[in-house]
């Protein structure tokens, strides 16, 4: 099959990670007879630089006229860098922003994975982190406390501020599917996330799970409360295969999920929209102080391309490929800096990104 990919290589390390991620594409190419065009698209600082914008409407043209996104990272230096003498709306997250509106990207999916030989870097108790964990979580994107009407006024003399936190059928639907989905794909489990012993908007999400859930008989649903679930992932994560939640729940909860596998250079993303297009990424930054200097991490965005396989192409077993040469090359003792133990061997970006190209096969 063939397919257009769009790459924001992006800031700081973006360019070193995605050519890694690039690499192994192209593997994966090879082996399993795909052809997959890429497209370089600016964002960011790159884009302010040439462009003196974080986002042109050409970019956003090309990216919507790709298959999929494949991002590195964006934005440098806050402290020291000239883009964050801009106003707000020029600097380099701008263009992020701004991408997410235009592509309408809703659903947030980030796994947190503990790997057998990364068990180390687990900061909970051994008896937790020997059981393993592998959860994705659904985060809806653009409803919610965030994106609702918000106000400060003076009553009495004191000065009260108002947010308020909506949900339409609508939005719920979408995302629940997403999720049901997703877990298609995984071990059929989803655990929705809510607070519906006080709010309405909880309220609601549950009845619509419950709706969208009738269409997926074979994935097995809970409800879960999100205080308990904040204390079940540092408890027991072993129990989650997919959890759905709401925007400023799935924030909080998808960050005390990643910091629990204790590995920032392993942890991918994707952001999706109604059709199949997407656009994933790591969940780091771009790490400027570690530019330019082949030691970056390339695991995150390689695990992002292999998202792009499996949720926006459809290429399950490709995919699965490439998770497989990732848990290989850990195997086999390998690390870059970040993740580096005594007794393993220290490899660079490139050379991480080699190793797990030459582990793709059929
Ligand atoms: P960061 O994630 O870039 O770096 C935090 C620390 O983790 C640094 O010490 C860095 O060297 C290390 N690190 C990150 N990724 C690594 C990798 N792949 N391999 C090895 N080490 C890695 O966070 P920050 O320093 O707070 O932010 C730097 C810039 O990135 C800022 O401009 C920020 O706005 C931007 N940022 C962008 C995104 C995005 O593009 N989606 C996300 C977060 C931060």
């Amino acid at each position: 099959m063939e397919f257009k990919v769009g790459v924001i290589a992006g800031d700081g390390i973006g360019p070193e990670i995605t050519s890694q991620a690039v690499k192994v594409l192209d593997k994966v190419a090879d082996v399993y007879g795909h052809k997959f065009d890429y497209t370089d698209i600016l964002m960011g600082g790159a884009s302010i630089d040439a462009c003196g914008v974080p986002l042109t409407d050409e970019a956003i043209a090309t990216a919507r006229s790709c298959d999929s996104v494949l991002m590195g990272s964006i934005g440098g230096n806050t402290s020291t860098s000239p883009w964050y003498k801009l106003e707000p709306s020029k600097r380099p997250e701008a263009g992020l922003l701004g991408l997410r509106k235009a592509l309408g990207l809703f659903a947030n999916l980030r796994p947190a994975v503990l790997y057998d030989e990364l068990k180390g870097a687990c900061p909970l108790k051994e008896e937790i982190s020997d059981k393993g964990f592998d959860m994705l979580i659904m985060r809806e994107l653009t409803g919610g406390l965030y994106f609702g009407e918000r106000k400060t006024v003076t009553e009495n003399g004191e000065q009260k501020a108002i947010d308020t936190l909506t949900y339409t059928e609508t939005e719920i639907r979408r995302i629940a599917k997403r999720g049901f989905e997703a877990a298609m794909k995984r071990r059929k489990k989803v655990t929705s996330v809510d607070k519906a012993n006080v709010l309405d908007s909880s309220r609601l999400w549950r009845k619509v799970v419950n709706e969208v859930s009738k269409d997926f008989p074979e994935v097995e649903l809970e409800h879960m409360l999100v205080d308990n679930c904040a204390m079940q992932i540092v408890r027991d994560p072993a129990q989650f295969d997919v959890i759905l939640t709401e925007n400023m729940f799935g924030d909080i909860l998808s960050d005390e999920a990643s910091m629990v596998t204790g590995s920032i250079g392993m942890l991918s993303s994707a952001s999706l929209n109604e059709t199949k297009l997407g656009v994933y990424e790591p969940s780091h930054g771009s790490a400027p102080d570690i530019a330019g200097m082949d030691i970056a991490n390339p695991i995150a965005t390689i695990l992002s391309a292999a998202m792009m396989l499996r949720y926006s192409f459809d290429l399950e077993k490709e995919a699965d490929a490439v998770d497989a040469a990732v848990k290989k090359v850990l195997k086999d003792g390998y690390r870059t800096i970040d993740i580096m133990s005594e007794g393993k061997s220290q490899v660079g970006c490139r050379q991480m990104g080699d190793l797990i190209a030459e582990r793709i096969t059929r």
